[in-house]
């Protein structure tokens, strides 16, 4: 957990489908349920009520994500969250930053500068540490009366072709829904993903990066810092970057020998932080990790049939049209 950030607890809620007098899933079929109230599961949930549409998300979790995972966004990223209106909060809570310098050992040898232009509302990127943007969707889709069921784990999926039925399980029970759309935001893991046997292609990068974040108090500028075999990580890269309230995220490669394990424990991390900034630089550790970058997607994602209108629509494919990278803790 970390020091700089109040983890919200959402409450269960129990659901009237749960109660005895009401007929499940022979009740009227949800126009759209969103398995995962993720960055991705909440994005879609408030563009679904842009344009009118009812939505219910299902999350597994009873808070926002923990630990260090996503933190840059770029002006298209924030066009997009001005447009499910968390974008403000997003630019206000986070850190500007336009400029990007990049290190071989001690020497610059490149820099780039993502200038405002007069025309466009937002920076060139923003940092923010995932949860933030998270609780800000949550209260994005609390005003926007999206219905989020927290602590409810989607455990079976049957598409058919009137929509789907899933099987939920929660702290008081089971139950079942129907559903005329599913739009499945359950993360890079996808346990509904491997439930329907759809599978990923790509690319596993066989390489380790440690995640440090650390509050400090620092004199770097606002900026994105970049080295390859740097004086104090040799034969390696380090990344740096600056997040809301004096935190700071820095990636050291690490190898794939590396176990990981032992590269987190703070007598291995403390004296490679105390090296990047010196002796005397006080420093507290927030959160640390290893990760692994894969590079993977669905060749196909499967639209499950019927249009809310009710008009009928044959199952459909859509080929995925870009490759999407992730990162996993290892
Ligand atoms: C260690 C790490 C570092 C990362 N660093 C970066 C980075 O620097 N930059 C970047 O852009 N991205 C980064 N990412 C990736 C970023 O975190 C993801 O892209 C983002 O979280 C994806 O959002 P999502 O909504 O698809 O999935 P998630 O955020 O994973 O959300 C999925 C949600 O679905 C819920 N769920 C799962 N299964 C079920 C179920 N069966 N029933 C109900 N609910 C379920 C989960 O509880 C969760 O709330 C990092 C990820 C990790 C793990």
């Amino acid at each position: 957990m970390h020091s700089t950030f109040e983890y919200p607890t959402y409450a269960f809620k129990r659901p009237p489908e749960m109660d005895a007098d009401h007929n499940g899933a022979a009740a009227k079929p949800y126009p759209l349920i969103i398995v995962g109230a993720g960055p991705v599961g909440m994005a879609a949930a408030l563009d679904a009520r842009r344009h009118g549409l009812p939505a219910l998300i299902l999350d597994d979790d009873h808070t926002v994500s923990v630990g260090s995972r996503g933190l840059c966004y770029a002006k298209r990223t924030l066009d997009i969250l001005d447009r499910l209106g968390v974008g403000d909060a997003v630019v206000h809570k986070g850190v500007t930053w336009n400029v990007g310098r990049t290190f071989f050992g001690e020497r610059e040898v490149f820099n780039f500068k993502l200038l405002a232009e007069p025309d466009h509302r937002r920076p060139g990127m923003v940092n923010l540490q995932q949860y933030y943007l998270e609780h800000f969707q949550v209260q994005a889709c609390e005003r926007a009366g999206v219905d989020i069921r927290w602590q409810h784990r989607v455990v079976a999926v049957r598409p058919d072709d009137a929509g789907a039925t899933l099987d939920i399980e929660t702290p008081e029970g089971a139950y079942t829904l129907r559903t005329d759309w599913l739009v499945v935001c359950d993360g890079a893991r996808s346990p509904i993903r491997r439930l329907l046997g759809l599978d990923m292609q790509g690319q596993v990068f066989q390489d380790r990066f440690l995640i440090a974040d650390v509050v400090m108090k620092a004199s770097f500028p606002a900026e994105r810092w970049f080295w390859f075999d740097p004086p104090f990580h040799r034969h390696q890269s380090v990344l740096l970057h600056r997040e809301a309230d004096d935190v700071w995220r820095i990636d050291f490669q690490l190898g794939w020998d590396a176990d990981p394990e032992e590269e987190k424990k703070p007598e291995k991390v403390i004296p490679r932080i105390q090296a990047m900034l010196g002796p005397d630089v006080p420093f507290e550790l927030e959160w640390v990790s290893v990760y692994t970058f894969q590079c993977r997607r669905m060749p196909v994602t499967r639209r499950i049939r019927c249009h809310p209108s009710g008009l009928e629509a044959p199952i459909q494919e859509f080929r995925t049209p870009t490759t999407s990278c992730g990162s996993w803790p290892s």
